[in-house]
């Protein structure tokens, strides 16, 4: 039912916070070496922000969709940042189209995840290859899309799911060969050639960690 389906929400969202805090000064010495060094500290605010949001709207009987804009939202205000406006558009995106169904299938997970990396491609402006955390959520959404229409049990959609976290977490890596154009580790040029950009990274360990299967 949909109370089921917002406790997996907050579930995931917890699992994040957990493996996010753990990776948190990891995330800032990689945000420091062209960026501010904030965003370890950011993403904690954030995603703490997010898992009680999700718990109190759970808690309350709200839907999963209601229940990640909640979180989105929570989390816009309580990290701050690029990456704190970002996340919160892309959840509170992806909440309003997932809606409060009580038992959405793949196909409505996989379009609720299109509408929150269209968010976040609308509102940053950023391309793949400007070194953003985009150069990790396209081929994420994009691997969910190429095997949407595969089989629809439960166990199907996680592997779909934890092909596409894999694929994220690749791309994040492979931002260390690239030079940053955007936000402020543009104006520090080739500063960030051999280190990977920080949001990138973090998103990659946010949708590794929702389906539980990566230890804090
Ligand atoms: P801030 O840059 O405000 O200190 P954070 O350090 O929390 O915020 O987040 C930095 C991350 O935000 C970058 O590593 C990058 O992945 C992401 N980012 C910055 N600008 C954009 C943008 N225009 N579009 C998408 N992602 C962006
Ligand atoms: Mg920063
Ligand atoms: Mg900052």
């Amino acid at each position: 039912g949909s109370r089921a389906a917002a406790g997996r929400v907050f579930e995931g969202v917890a699992a994040a916070r957990d493996v996010v805090l753990a990776a948190a000064d990891r995330l800032g010495e990689v945000d420091a070496v062209a960026g501010d060094g904030d965003h370890g500290i950011g993403m904690s605010r954030g995603l703490r922000a997010a898992a009680d949001a999700a718990a109190e709207a759970a808690g309350a009987g709200a839907g999963a969709g209601t229940t990640l804009v909640r979180s989105g939202e929570a989390w816009a205000e309580g990290a701050g940042g690029t990456s704190g406006a970002l996340w919160g558009a892309a959840l509170t995106a992806a909440g309003s189209a997932l809606g409060d169904d009580a038992a959405p299938g793949s196909t409505e997970v996989v379009r609720a995840v299109r509408a929150g990396v269209d968010a976040v491609l609308r509102l940053g402006g950023a391309r793949p290859g400007d070194k953003t955390m985009v150069d990790a959520l396209v081929p994420f959404v994009e691997t969910l899309e190429a095997g949407a229409g595969g089989g629809d049990g439960t166990d199907d959609a996680l592997d779909r799911w934890r092909s596409a976290a894999r694929a994220a977490a690749d791309a994040a890596a492979a931002t260390a060969g690239t030079s940053a154009s955007l936000g402020r580790a543009r104006t520090h040029g080739d500063r960030s050639v051999g280190t990977p950009d920080a949001g990138a990274l973090s998103f990659g360990l946010v949708v590794r960690a929702v389906t539980g299967d990566l230890a804090p």
